[in-house]
């Protein structure tokens, strides 16, 4: 079974064609893999970055079988890219090249085939082109074709914060079991949907904000703690985090002498001395290199892949909780079935029946996984792919 799982089910490899504003035809490189559909459709986010290659999204296909099983979805697991950095794109070439990128695997894509899901850089606009091209290619009009829609448009109340609401109630479950001091520091890498989603419930609860950074690097506050809803407006409104030094509702430069800050690297702000470190941006980054200098008490994986396994290996030795990626970030596809759910019956779940049923979903996935680390003297880490593979085992087919 393991020698089964080790290779994708399929790789998709696709060129496309697209028409920039200039006239200019631009061939874009493409992919999607199906790694494993035993428990349900193959299921998976899309990603825009000019980083994406094949082996990174078989990697984060292999995830996604591990990560429905964890938290028990019954979903399979793909993932899907395109080689480009969108920001370089009008939004109009951004269109043209979704629903290129979309004709060109329609064909292995379906609500009970394969059902794809936004990731870094992608969101509901994306999600909403790549629906309306595949009904176009197909002349099915399903909604549950893709997940991450605009509520407008068949998405489900709460999938926008999903994936953060998610991570705040695994990482509560935990403080309930180890030992942490009373409103505890944090510092997260990225500020997209995951990182900022988390970010707002983490500060709504009493956690001390202390770090933050995107693509173009981080603040940080050694007194004081930053109020996040602010820095949300400052990034929406000036693009980037640097800078956005918001305190008690005001964002001001001048914070950043008053509460002892300072800018802060992608690399550095890992290695803060903070109770909590949450990466949400994208993986590698906790390597053998920077593991010995993570200061943190616990790193709750809110990115896909952020630890290598030389480097999960020193943070266990050094007695450091990861919280893994396959539980800490599952609460993204677990309210994107819930929106598969809601499609397929002709339904529409209101938010406070999206919330509880996301809570009584990972309570339950942290529960078992805590249960397995403890009786098996295992990580937590560990003990996720025990109960994910013997999910998987189960279905294992018989011909
Ligand atoms: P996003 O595109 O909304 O945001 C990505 C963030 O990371 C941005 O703030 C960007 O500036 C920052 N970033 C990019 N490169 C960086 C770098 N080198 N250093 C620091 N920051 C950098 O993407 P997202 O949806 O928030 O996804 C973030 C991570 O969470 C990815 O690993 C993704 O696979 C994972 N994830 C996302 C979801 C979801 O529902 N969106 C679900 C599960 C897991």
């Amino acid at each position: 079974m393991l020698e089964l799982l080790e290779k994708p089910n399929k790789e998709i490899n696709v060129f496309f064609p697209v028409k920039l504003d200039s006239g200019k035809i631009e061939i874009f490189k493409g992919y999607r893999v199906q790694h494993n559909n035993w428990r349900g459709p193959y299921k998976g986010g899309i990603r825009y970055h000019p980083m994406v290659d094949l082996d990174e999204t078989c990697a984060l296909a292999l995830w996604m079988t591990i990560k429905c099983a964890v938290v028990d979805v019954p979903f399979g697991g793909a993932k899907g890219g395109v080689e480009v950095d969108p920001k370089k794109l009008s939004r109009s070439e951004l269109e043209s090249m979704t629903r290129a990128y979309m004709r060109a695997i329609a064909s292995d894509i379906g609500p009970t085939i394969d059902i794809p899901a936004p990731d870094v850089n992608t969101n509901a606009q994306v999600m909403g082109w790549m629906r309306s091209e595949y009904q176009k290619v197909t002349q099915d009009n399903s909604l549950g074709v893709v997940t991450g829609k605009d509520t407008r448009n068949g998405g489900i109340e709460g999938r926008e914060e999903a994936t953060g609401l998610g991570g705040y109630l695994v990482l509560s479950s935990l403080i309930r079991k180890i030992e942490l001091p009373k409103n505890p520091t944090v510092a997260i890498q990225g500020f997209g949907n995951v990182g900022s989603n988390i970010a707002k419930y983490l500060f709504e609860n009493g956690f001390r904000i202390v770090a933050l950074s995107d693509s173009r690097g981080g603040i940080y506050l050694r007194r004081g703690q930053f109020d996040v809803l602010a820095v949300r407006k400052c990034k929406e409104e000036g693009g980037r985090i640097a800078g956005c030094y918001c305190v008690n509702s005001v964002c001001d430069l001048g914070n950043k002498l008053k509460f002892d800050g300072r800018d802060v690297t992608n690399e550095e702000i890992l290695e803060l001395p903070v109770d909590i470190v949450i990466p949400a941006a994208l993986e590698n980054v906790i390597t053998m290199q920077n593991a010995a200098k993570i200061k943190a008490k616990v790193v709750l994986e809110m990115a896909n892949g952020p630890t290598t396994s030389q480097a999960d290996k020193i943070l266990s030795k050094r007695g450091i909780v990861v919280v893994p990626d396959i539980l800490a970030n599952s609460g993204g596809v677990t309210v994107s079935y819930f929106e598969w759910e809601q499609n397929k019956e002709g339904q529409k779940w209101e938010k406070p029946k999206v919330a509880r049923e996301l809570a009584r979903k990972m309570n339950k996935a942290f529960v078992e996984v805590w249960q397995i680390a403890q009786d098996q003297k295992v990580s937590l880490r560990q003990a996720a792919y025990i109960l994910a593979l013997k999910r998987i085992a189960s279905r294992l087919p018989q011909n």
